[in-house]
């Protein structure tokens, strides 16, 4: 049973199982109480019906008492002679009277001991064999009686009753005083009329005979009924109500109906409020699996990750991104730029960056810049970014990846380093190569010279001077030699001038064009600016464009190494050209200058002298094929002290009309 319950069901079902139990009370208590009142309002109508039942039938009584009153009276006279019973007319007159005041009085008869009848209706009928049996029965008793009702003749609808009361003058028997009652005129006259208008009312006899009936507005519903028995002398009726009244609604229908919707639409409303937090509830789970992973996957990232709002404020660090600047997250959270990471030589780099991400101009390929760690170090890193996104699509900030690129830098620091070491080497065995040649071939004639020459010494110490022509035979050997070393020589020359300057007419701009990106690489490492000062109408060079890229890569080579540990405001790196218009052939200087640490007066005097370097690695002849280089095309090159601090190098090369 347990694992059929969601999880989360069996955790809060109680959470649920209180309103839902509300609910079906409020539910249970709306249907009760309207069905409580209904059957207390019946209780009320059956009573009120009872009540005015028993009144109906006192009424009734009170009704057919006061009638025998006024009958009494009339007896009364006759007995006391005050009506004498020969006078008919008098006794009729009066007979008539009573049925005139009494409404309900059919007829009103005198039947006296003679046998003789006088009635109010001329129509008098034989007394039935039952009317004969009460008429003695109050002769007998004394006591007046009603006989048991009969329809009358004119219509079976109309149930009449005699009522007979006996008259004695002391004991004698002087005959009956009868009064036929019409039931249905006894029930209207004894029923008050808003009795009449709600209730059907009946009167029947032992026999369950319909005698009377008063329904003004219709038969009763049967729903509020009640009946009493009317015990009169002789005669028990039975006095029967039932009410025209429908039974209570369940007042009001529409209220209740509508309550009861309303708490089903409730019921249904909180289903659906149980389903969603249900599905929510799922979501999240589904979300804090999704962010633990999350979480695992960037803590085990060795990329480090950063994020920042739109003002440049750090919004979330990775493990791996504190661990590459070395401090902790919350140093860094909530920082706005300068970063405590940003070293300060890099700073102007940074702002530059900082500016292109908030312009959202950076390109996605990434940059490579330097950070500084916590403990001063620097790690150089290549950065991208991107913009970060909300769930609508709108930008909140950025999101950096920073790769620790130290390894792959030194990787690349030892490639260079070892071509450098390469090149160098090869540079000077052609060097030791060349010298070594020349040293051989020269070593010949010179020895050969040499000995020729201490021949012809031996010869004039000696004075063997009729040898003479053994002594112009040695310095004319001598001499030979001395040519064949001068032949040596000049082919060398031959050698080095085959590789004299190809020269073309050439811009000092078009120049820096092509080798400026190769400086601007070089001063990157650095975090040096480059300055390029070049008038735009200078005049054209007439020189081996590759001869002076190759100097002009030194120079900045020399320059921008000079400026290493300069602070990060004097990494500048300035390139000027200028025409010297005075000067005779007209020239163009072209000065390198830096802010470095400069050269001491004995640096300066050997600093164009071959192999002659300060570097641990330099090898000391940059200088001097830059000199050698200059001088072939005509021109100088000089060192100049910088006034603010650092080296110029500057050389002036004529132009290229005046070369033609
Ligand atoms: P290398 O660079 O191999 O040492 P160079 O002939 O190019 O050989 O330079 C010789 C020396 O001159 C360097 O070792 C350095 O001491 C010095 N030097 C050259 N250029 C500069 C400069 N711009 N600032 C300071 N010193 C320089």
């Amino acid at each position: 049973m347990k694992t059929l319950l969601p999880s989360f069901l069996r955790r809060n079902s109680w959470r649920w199982m209180l309103p839902v139990v509300l609910v079906l009370s409020v539910l249970g208590i709306i249907v009760w109480l309207p069905w409580q009142l209904r059957q207390l309002e019946t209780v009320e109508r059956q009573e009120q019906l009872v009540a005015d039942t028993l009144w109906v039938e006192q009424s009734l009584q009170f009704q057919l008492l006061k009638n025998e009153g006024s009958m009494r009276l009339l007896a009364g006279e006759i007995s006391s002679g005050a009506l004498p019973l020969n006078n008919q007319a008098a006794l009729g007159q009066r007979l008539y009277e009573l049925q005139h005041r009494v409404y309900e009085f059919e007829q009103v008869q005198w039947w006296g001991a003679d046998g003789m009848r006088l009635s109010t209706n001329e129509q008098i009928s034989p007394w039935s064999s039952d009317a004969q049996r009460v008429a003695l029965e109050a002769r007998r008793t004394t006591v007046a009686r009603f006989a048991p009702p009969h329809p009358a003749l004119k219509s079976e609808s109309q149930m009449l009753v005699e009522f007979f009361l006996p008259v004695y003058d002391g004991t004698t028997w002087l005959g009956h005083l009868v009064a036929i009652y019409d039931l249905n005129k006894l029930l209207e006259v004894t029923t008050p009329w808003w009795f009449a208008q709600e209730n059907q009312i009946s009167l029947y006899d032992q026999h369950n005979t319909l005698l009377a009936q008063r329904a003004a507005l219709g038969s009763g519903r049967g729903i509020y009924t009640h009946q009493r028995e009317v015990e009169l002398p002789g005669l028990n009726l039975r006095l029967h109500t039932n009410s025209l009244r429908a039974a209570p609604s369940l007042a009001p229908r529409f209220l209740v109906g509508s309550v009861i919707v309303l708490a089903l639409g409730l019921i249904f409303s909180l289903w659906l409020l149980w389903r969603h937090v249900e599905r929510r509830l799922a979501a999240e789970s589904a979300l804090r699996a999704q962010m633990a992973f999350r979480t695992a996957m960037e803590n085990s990232l060795v990329t480090g990750m950063r994020a920042r709002d739109l003002d440049g404020r750090v919004t979330y660090v990775n493990p791996a991104f504190c661990q590459i600047v070395g401090y902790a997250e919350h140093e860094l959270i909530g920082k706005l730029p300068p970063m405590p990471y940003w070293a300060p030589e890099a700073m102007q780099d940074y702002q530059d960056r900082f500016a292109q991400v908030l312009a959202g101009t950076i390109t996605p390929q990434g940059f490579e810049t330097i950070f500084q760690r916590a403990d001063g170090a620097r790690v150089p890193v290549l950065v991208f970014e991107s913009p970060l996104l909300d769930a609508s699509g709108k930008q909140t900030g950025w999101m950096g990846s920073i790769l620790d690129i130290s390894e792959r830098k030194q990787i690349e620091e030892l490639n260079r380093q070892q071509q450098e070491k390469l090149q160098t080497s090869a540079r000077l065995a052609t060097m030791g190569e060349l010298a070594s040649i020349l040293a051989h071939e020269l070593n010949q004639p010179l020895a050969a010279i040499s000995s020729y020459a201490t021949g012809a010494l031996n010869i004039l110490q000696q004075g063997h001077l009729h040898d003479l022509d053994l002594l112009k035979e040695a310095l004319e050997k001598a001499r030979q030699q001395a040519q064949r070393a001068g032949q040596i020589i000049r082919s060398v020359h031959e050698f080095v001038k085959k590789r004299e300057p190809a020269r073309h007419p050439v811009g000092v701009q078009s120049l820096l064009d092509t080798i400026l990106p190769l400086i601007e690489l070089q001063a990157q490492r650095y975090f040096v600016k480059v300055q390029c000062r070049i008038p735009g109408d200078l005049p054209l060079l007439h020189a081996d464009k590759t001869m002076l890229e190759q100097v002009l890569l030194n120079l900045t080579r020399n320059a921008i190494e000079a400026m290493r540990e300069a602070p990060p405001e004097r990494r500048i790196l300035v390139i000027q050209a200028q025409l010297l218009a005075d000067a005779l052939p007209p020239q163009i200087s072209v000065a390198v200058c830096d802010y470095g640490h400069g050269i001491t007066p004995e640096v300066a005097e050997r600093l164009f002298s071959p192999f002659f370097s300060t570097k641990a690695e330099g090898m000391g002849m940059g200088l001097n094929i830059c000199r050698t280089a200059i001088e072939f095309h005509g021109g100088a090159l000089e060192y100049l002290p910088n006034p603010e601090g650092g080296a110029i190098f500057r050389f002036s090369l004529p132009l290229a009309t005046q070369t033609g």
